[in-house]
């Protein structure tokens, strides 16, 4: 049994399908993904075995590479938001969860690269939860 995933950018150029599953749900927080996603972390999905099938806007989407490192990010040239690439020369597909519209069935299996964490990654599950924007 296979599971499709959808997903698109923010200006919604780029849309795409996911046939496969994921290995892996991975928190990175080196300090090229919080470069990367001016974030605390990156949130990706791995998989070994997963095809990707770029519905529109595949002349939309930019790929960088960190010189001499495997760090590699896909992006929507027009509105810079995070999308789905295929590295390690084909061997592995990685999914910024952001990036699906699909439900994610899945959790993440592990925050890694931690001792790299931001000064201000700390105490996040005491601070105040606000349902939509703050008054
Ligand atoms: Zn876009
Ligand atoms: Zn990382």
């Amino acid at each position: 049994m296979t599971s499709t995933t959808a997903g698109s950018c923010l200006c919604g150029a780029v849309k795409f399908r996911i046939s496969g599953k994921f290995e892996s749900f991975f928190l990175c927080h080196c300090k090229r993904c919080q470069k990367d996603t001016g974030s605390a972390h990156a949130a990706n999905l791995f998989s070994s075995t997963a095809t990707i099938d770029w519905v529109s806007g595949l002349d939309s989407i930019q790929t960088y590479r960190v010189p001499e490192t495997r760090h590699e990010k896909s992006f929507c040239r027009n509105c810079g938001s995070a999308l789905p690439s295929v590295q390690l020369e084909g061997a592995l597909v990685v999914v910024p969860a952001g990036s699906i519209d699909s439900e994610i069935d899945t959790r993440p299996s592990a925050h890694i690269c931690f001792a790299s964490r931001a000064d201000w990654y700390s105490c996040l599950e005491s601070i105040p939860k606000v349902e939509g924007l703050p008054v």
